[in-house]
């Protein structure tokens, strides 16, 4: 017996995002279950959260930063000022509220996918990479490699891909949430750890 109804989840967050976001969604929700059935982690939990991981991606900016005050989620300086980043953090809260999604795995996996963070879960990690790779990215640099690795060295992977992220804002002068920086020296190390 499963846990979720999928399809009616699949169906209500349809309405809340355009059709780009619907198809992204769709390509984590099975990239997170093809990595879960690899890593033989709950294959259910990771299509969930594969699936709602952008719930809030949507929202007009303004309108996040509204709901975060209303909902008391808390909003840092790098947030107020690239208000996107909230998507996760609101997207954690909307699954839990709007999708009656309890488990606290799933929702912690949704809170951190965008930057990532020390010591992820494999759930965590799951979303995070799928989020990375699904089939309809293509702008990344070294994606096939990560693509290829996330199925054989989740953790390198991570790190792989932390240090892209980071090349990548700093690049587009963007805005960078200090996790994204916190999370890419712990699989940093982790991965000199593994070498040494
Ligand atoms: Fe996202
Ligand atoms: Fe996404």
């Amino acid at each position: 017996m499963s846990t979720y109804n999928i399809i009616k989840m699949q169906k209500k967050l349809k309405k809340y995002v355009d059709e780009m976001r619907y198809i992204h969604t769709q390509g984590v929700m099975y990239t997170a279950a093809a990595l879960a059935m690899c890593y033989g982690a709950d294959i259910e939990k990771a299509q969930v959260a594969g699936l709602l991981h952008d719930c809030a991606k949507c929202i007009p900016n303004a309108k996040k930063l509204k709901l975060c005050r209303q909902y008391n989620i808390p909003v840092s300086d790098v947030e107020s000022n690239s208000p996107y980043l909230l998507h996760a953090s609101l997207g954690a809260y909307i699954a839990r509220e709007k999708y009656h999604v309890k488990d606290p795995e799933i929702l912690s996996a949704i809170a951190c996918h965008t930057t990532g963070k020390p010591a992820m879960t494999m759930l965590e990690k799951i979303i995070f990479i799928s989020d990375y790779i699904e089939p309809m990215r293509s702008k990344a640099p070294n994606l096939e490699r990560i693509r290829s690795l996330a199925f054989s060295d989740i953790d390198y992977a991570v790190f792989t891909t932390l240090r892209d992220t980071l090349i990548y804002l700093e690049n587009e002068k963007a805005c960078l949430d200090n996790q994204t920086v916190v999370a890419y020296n712990y699989y940093k190390e982790l991965m000199e750890e593994e070498d040494a």
